[in-house]
């Protein structure tokens, strides 16, 4: 696989393709870790059997917290899952489960708030949603769409390119006016 370094997330179009590589199997848990937290977000039964054998496993061998959300965007769920990530200490281990969009989205805050990638681990069990991230007016829309289709941007209204590039920073896909004339 090729390795995009250093290119700016606003260099629209981007030059190439990067999607996440998701596992085909949830991932085990990290017994390194001092603790453990458990994150299913949404996903229905798949996420939620997931979250119960990390947690089965995580528990025996370090505190854990489990967080069930239903979606990263309500404002409460949002507020729990800071809370959470806030909490966690030095050493924590975090699981991620659940649809594209609500994993993406959260790896991206866990990112933000100084989680290193060794201490992230995620399955997606759902890859129908995709977070797409509008280059024009910076939102970040929740639609149904495979990277190089079209999506309607949620802030400004345009019709979006979504490109085969994932920025981990943004927890999203990029894409930009797709009326806008091609590269
Ligand atoms: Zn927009």
């Amino acid at each position: 696989m090729a390795e995009v370094t250093g290119a700016p997330a606003e260099v629209v179009p981007p030059q190439h393709p990067s999607l996440p590589a998701w596992p085909t199997e949830p991932p085990s848990v990290d017994q390194t870790g001092t603790s453990h937290l458990v994150l299913a977000l949404g996903g229905g039964e798949d996420a939620a059997s997931t979250a119960r054998s990390w947690l089965a496993v995580a528990a025996a061998q370090a505190p854990t917290t489990l967080g069930v959300l239903d979606d990263v965007d309500d404002p409460e769920d949002r507020a729990t899952l800071l809370g959470l990530v806030d909490r966690a200490r030095t050493g924590v281990r975090v699981l991620v489960v659940g649809g594209q969009y609500d994993v993406m989205q959260a790896l991206a805050l866990l990112r933000a708030r100084g989680a290193h990638e060794s201490e992230l681990r995620a399955f997606v069990t759902d890859r129908r949603e995709l977070p797409v991230f509008c280059g024009h007016c910076q939102s970040v829309t929740r639609a149904v769409v495979e990277p190089g289709g079209e999506a309607d941007c949620r802030g400004c209204g345009r019709v979006l390119e979504v490109h085969e590039h994932a920025a981990a920073t943004l927890g999203a896909f990029l894409a930009s006016d797709a009326r806008a004339g091609a590269s």
